[in-house]
């Protein structure tokens, strides 16, 4: 049935015929028909990446295969969502290897962006932890890879944006916890001077993120809160929690139930950065024992958020650039502050080494900014992508809706052997996207 669909920045729509199925045999009609299409998870990501005129949705196809709770194998078919998993594997003493920014995304989309979370310096990327997984190619065919299996489909489908197949299962390792508790570090930073410090002295712990402000100049440019975090062993729990030290934490959301104008996410979260920031006595750091979700899901406890960017959406732009460009970092920011086209707040990682054809995580700083959707908005990122390029950097897919293949291919230098390996299992490109035809990722 044709619907409009668009994915987490509302931008952009489109007009699609949404098909999904429960049973390979489903699966297996839907890839009898002869239109074309693209695999299509929660749609977390931002852009364009999982809208076609045709998509075949995993979200039905999402079952616990196996969890052996000794050794924490787990596997699943694809359109299972991480969610779902925290509900089973957490209270037995497992959590996700590596988790993004949200909790609302498939075991399918995980693999396809091979997402990174903030411990990527640490744990490398979710494909990382996956010791195999199958793929139905647009032949039907099913192919079982891994890193030492079908060696070139596991490579180029992980962060592949799906264009090699649809993933069905995938079997990953998950990581031991004592409890599901985090101890964390909260350090204010007066400026960005001071912020690559504080990541520099603190490159050991496990998770790290910090919040930029993005509209401070002079001798706050920068100024940011550095959020570090560990899984918290029982020692470091009191003692109201260490009644259930694997609890789940409680379900509390708000929900925004229609578009507001799009100032008002803004607004709010330069509100909860103030609060952060100049709140609890102005102390330089803080140091507690926090459920999980604050502090891997900070944004879920307000479903729907995206609508806070109003009816024109808005587009994320992320990017990583090599440790020793801090200029370059210094130069988009100052960009953005005396355009104020802003993004008011910017959420800065840090990824350690990362060898692979197609995935986003190469070792540097990687910043993640918002911008709602306006006149001058697309020029003026492309004035960013070539600061971006200039310093050796690159974009994420997952979160684009408007790069043009010329930044990709200067930003991908395996780009042309991920083409090849697209061309061999999907050679009549009967899987494609708006994105990968705007790439060219896939011949149209
Ligand atoms: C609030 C928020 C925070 C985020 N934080 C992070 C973060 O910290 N780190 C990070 O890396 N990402 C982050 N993301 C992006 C998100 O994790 C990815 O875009 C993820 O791929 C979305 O998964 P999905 O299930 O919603 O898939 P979709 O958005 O529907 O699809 C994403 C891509 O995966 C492909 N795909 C989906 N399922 C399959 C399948 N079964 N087989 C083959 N291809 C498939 C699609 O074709 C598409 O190319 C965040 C997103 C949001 C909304």
């Amino acid at each position: 049935m044709k619907k409009q669909i668009a994915n987490w920045g509302n931008y952009p729509v489109m007009e699609s015929d949404e098909e999904s199925f429960a049973f390979p045999d489903q699966l297996n009609q839907l890839l009898d028909e002869e239109a074309d299409f693209i695999p299509r998870g929660n749609g977390r990501c931002y852009g364009d990446a999982s809208l076609a005129q045709r998509t075949i949705s995993t979200l039905k196809y999402d079952k616990i295969l196996s969890f052996d709770t000794a050794t924490g194998i787990f596997e699943c078919q694809s359109g299972l969502i991480l969610d779902q998993i925290l509900e089973v594997i957490v209270p037995r003493g497992w959590f996700l290897p590596v988790t993004p920014g949200t909790k609302f995304i498939t075991v399918g989309g995980a693999v396809a962006s091979d997402v990174h979370g903030k411990n990527h310096h640490v744990d490398g990327s979710f494909s990382n932890h996956i010791l195999d997984m199958d793929i139905v190619l647009a032949s039907k065919k099913v192919i079982t890879c891994s890193p030492q299996m079908n060696e070139d489909l596991f490579e180029a489908s992980c962060g592949g944006m799906g264009l090699t197949g649809l993933i069905t299962r995938v079997k990953f390792r998950l990581k031991k916890i004592e409890t599901s508790f985090i101890k964390q570090k909260q350090i204010k930073a007066r400026n960005l001077e001071e912020l690559i410090q504080l990541f520099q002295t603190y490159h050991q712990y496990t998770y790290s993120v910090a919040w930029i402000d993005c509209l401070k100049k002079g001798e706050h440019f920068g100024r940011s809160i550095l959020m570090l975090g560990e899984h918290a062993r029982l020692s470091d729990l009191d003692k109201q929690q260490l009644r259930d030290p694997l609890q789940l934490p409680k379900k509390k959301q708000i929900n925004l139930p229609f578009n507001l104008p799009s100032w008002a996410l803004n607004a709010f979260t330069v509100k909860a950065f103030n609060y952060l920031f100049y709140a609890k006595n102005f102390k330089p750091e803080i140091n507690n024992v926090i459920s999980y979700e604050p502090f891997f899901y900070p944004l879920d406890a307000i479903l729907h958020w995206n609508r806070g960017y109003g009816k024109n959406g808005f587009v994320q732009y992320q990017f990583v650039l090599p440790l020793e460009a801090k200029p370059g970092l210094i130069e988009i920011l100052n960009r953005i502050s005396d355009k104020g086209l802003g993004s008011f707040l910017a959420v800065l990682k840090v990824f350690g080494k990362q060898e692979s054809i197609i995935s986003f995580p190469k070792e540097g700083y990687t910043l993640a900014l918002d911008f709602s959707v306006r006149p001058g908005l697309l020029e003026f990122l492309d004035g960013l992508d070539q600061v971006v390029l200039r310093y050796g950097g690159r974009l994420y897919m997952s979160k684009d809706a408007r790069m043009k293949p010329e930044v990709l291919q200067s930003g991908y230098p395996d780009l042309g052997k991920f083409k090849d390996i697209v061309r061999k299992y999907n050679p009549e490109a009967k899987i494609h996207s708006l994105q990968s035809d705007r790439l060219f990722l896939t011949p149209n």
